[in-house]
């Protein structure tokens, strides 16, 4: 008697005496017989209770998710009853003895079918969630990729270094979660938004090729795509140049690819952050079509059309796009097109369709032949297309014209599903204008080199000054972002002044880095590419929570676990923490 998994019987196991473990997927009654899938994480396997034995007596009380435990023989299906979806749909296993292992109560969803049951209860009931075969393959490609990132470090003699969750807080540009010191009262340890100066410092220990599966925390409002506790591929290495972190990232991502999912993924295209923003309207392309943006200003320098003239005047732009068969839209679709538009944050949008009828626009009086023709030739738009143009400050008429690219992406059917279209973007701005307070901010983080050649812009004009910074991105989504170290201690220091702290605020934040700086830092640079959003992009899902074992509910709430819970008021007062009045 071998025990065998629930995926491993094929035809020629017929004849043999197995043992099988798991759990009841289904159970039907059938001519006298009662045939039970049987489910472990390998697969299923038919087994069959025949009156004649004992067990069937057992069975017939058998309920969906019953953990059992089965001995038999492995017999070929009679014909015509063989099941080709199922790996093992040729054989089935006729029962001789059945151990009911434990009972199951009737699970508040089904976990044999495939579609999706109301997301709440999913995670409030994760471990039945999870028994789902959709699941079990999400976390096991998930798997498959951690290890297969391992391998590939550790083939080029990376090593992986552990660093600590209780820590100093690294700033990333989120808010820190903290934990109260009970020995120290009213001090607080920060969890890691990621490790990044830890790594940085196991360069300056000398360990010249770092990795880390690592845990990183932040504690910013949630969107769709974030989880406050996320795993990235954290990677540093001492000594090297910007191609050399990218030749390794791309070569690792390429690696994952063939060996996870046997897909070959040709180069990496490499397009500066001003060329993409210009070309798609965002710094997260999704390459998985063409479809490029335009700036025509030219075309209208002459025009009339106060909303072009005005925003030309004061400095902005006016942003073609084509829609590829847009030309024979209604009135009304356009209309409903434009109030798209604004929720996208447009100002307005004007079309221009190219129909069988000639031209129409929502600005017929100002869009002359002359102008069709110009922007038809610069979109390379045919007859049947139309034209929407955007007209604000530059930024913003790039972001709105490449939100509605993706949408016009999306309606014509212009993306390849199940393509994988990586790039690189480089040549950030070492500063970005933070939304909420209007200051400048680094655009990736205060430990970046500038730009070679670009120091000096630091006193004379530092918005301009551009970054040794990079992202991957796939499908519209960033994966990750790096960038060249400084590794100089006075100009990480100038760094710091910049961004506007004093000398007492360097040192009581940053003290122990520009420290560690100080004693022979080696040139460095590295990365980190999110491991939530890779599983899911390779997972073809669409969201963080399906290939995460134990996520957080978009308003950061543990539904299974039921946290965040209040703590004891003596939890609260070995803490040093006053306990909240409850409301
Ligand atoms: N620490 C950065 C991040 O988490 C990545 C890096 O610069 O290596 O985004």
């Amino acid at each position: 008697m071998t025990r065998r998994s629930c995926g491993a019987l094929r035809a020629s196991d017929a004849g043999a005496a197995v043992e099988l473990c798991g759990w009841v997927h289904r159970r039907r009654d059938h001519g006298g017989l009662i045939f039970v899938d049987l489910r472990d994480r390998d697969g299923l396997t038919q087994v069959v209770f025949d009156p004649q034995h004992a067990a069937f007596r057992d069975a017939e009380h058998l309920r969906s998710e019953d953990v059992l435990r089965v001995c038999g023989l492995v017999r070929e299906r009679p014909q015509g009853t063989e099941n080709a979806k199922l790996a093992t749909g040729e054989v089935e296993v006729a029962v001789e003895e059945l151990e009911i292992l434990n009972r199951s109560l009737v699970p508040p969803f089904q976990v044999n079918v495939d579609e999706n049951p109301d997301e709440n209860l999913r995670l409030e009931y994760r471990y039945l969630d999870l028994r789902r075969q959709r699941m079990q393959r999400n976390l096991t490609v998930r798997h498959r990729i951690i290890k297969a990132m391992r391998d590939f470090f550790d083939e080029r003699d990376f090593i992986e270094i552990e660093t600590p969750l209780l820590i100093k807080g690294t700033p990333e540009g989120a808010r820190d979660y903290l934990v109260p010191s009970r020995l120290y009262p009213g001090s607080f340890y920060a969890l890691p938004q990621s490790p990044q100066l830890l790594k940085q410092i196991c360069m300056i220990a000398g360990f010249g090729r770092y990795m880390q599966i690592a845990r990183c925390l932040r504690d910013e409002d949630l969107r769709a795509d974030r989880q406050p506790e996320f795993t990235q591929l954290d990677v540093e290495m001492s000594f090297c140049t910007q191609d050399e972190v990218l030749e390794t990232m791309e070569s690792c991502m390429r690696n994952v690819w063939k060996r996870v999912l046997d897909v070959e993924l040709p180069a990496f295209p490499r397009m500066r952050f001003s060329d993409v923003v210009e070309r798609y309207g965002t710094d997260k392309p999704d390459l998985r079509f063409e479809l490029e943006l335009s700036i025509v200003d030219d075309i209208f320098a002459q025009t009339e059309f106060v909303v072009f003239a005005s925003a030309i005047a004061a400095g902005g732009a006016i942003v073609a796009l084509r829609y590829p068969g847009g030309g024979a839209l209604s009135r009304r679709e356009f209309d409903a097109l434009v109030e798209e538009a604004k929720l996208l944050g447009a100002k307005g949008m004007v079309w221009v369709a190219l129909g069988a009828e000639g031209v129409k626009s929502s600005a017929q009086r100002f869009i002359e032949e002359r102008h069709a023709q110009a922007l038809a030739q610069r979109l390379r738009a045919e007859r049947g297309d139309a034209i929407l143009l955007f007209a604000d400050a530059r930024e913003a008429a790039l972001a709105v014209a490449g939100k509605m690219r993706s949408e016009i992406g999306r309606r014509c059917g212009l993306r390849r599903e199940d393509a994988f279209a990586f790039c690189w973007i480089t040549d950030f701005p070492y500063l970005e204008i933070d939304a909420e307070t209007g200051k400048p901010v680094p655009a990736h983080h205060p430990f970046t080199e500038p730009a070679e050649g670009e120091w000096e812009l630091i006193e004379r004009d530092p918005l301009r000054m551009r970054a040794q910074h990079y992202d991957m991105v796939l499908n519209g989504y960033e994966l990750g972002s790096g960038s060249i170290r400084i590794h100089k201690p006075e100009q990480q220091r100038r760094i710091f002044e910049m961004l506007g702290m004093t000398a007492q605020q360097i040192d009581e934040q940053f003290g122990f880095f520009v420290r560690a700086l100080d004693y022979g830092a080696p040139p460095h640079g590295g990365m980190a590419l999110g491991i939530d959003r890779i599983a899911m992009l390779a997972c073809g899902e669409d969201n963080l929570r399906e290939v995460i074992a134990f996520p957080k509910t978009q308003t950061g709430r543990d539904l299974m676990m039921d946290a965040p819970s209040p703590a004891s008021e003596k939890q609260l007062r070995e803490l040093h923490l006053r306990p909240q009045p409850r409301v």
